[in-house]
């Protein structure tokens, strides 16, 4: 299984654009489906969604009770929710 972000630098989503599919994009944020199966950077198991944002504040809405994980890059937010 293939992780996110196997070294210490930031993430390039997309360097792993063929395993995600982009679900909504704005400026500053972007929502992508997991469909290759990749690992979380954080806790090593496979992730649903991933959710990158660039905005100092996010706010989330669970639609159901799914763990998370947060990964904090020096400008951006990655969430890995499972
Ligand atoms: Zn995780």
């Amino acid at each position: 299984m293939e992780t996110l972000g196997d070294d210490d630098g930031p993430i390039d989503v997309h360097d792993y654009r063929h395993g995600l599919k982009l679900l909504k994009e704005t400026r500053d944020t972007s929502h992508w489906a997991n469909k290759k199966g990749y690992a979380c950077p954080a806790c090593g198991k496979p992730f649903e969604q991933l959710f990158v944002s660039e905005k100092t504040d996010n706010t989330f809405t669970p639609s159901s009770v799914t763990p998370f994980c947060i990964r904090h890059e020096p400008n951006r937010i990655l969430m890995f929710r499972h």
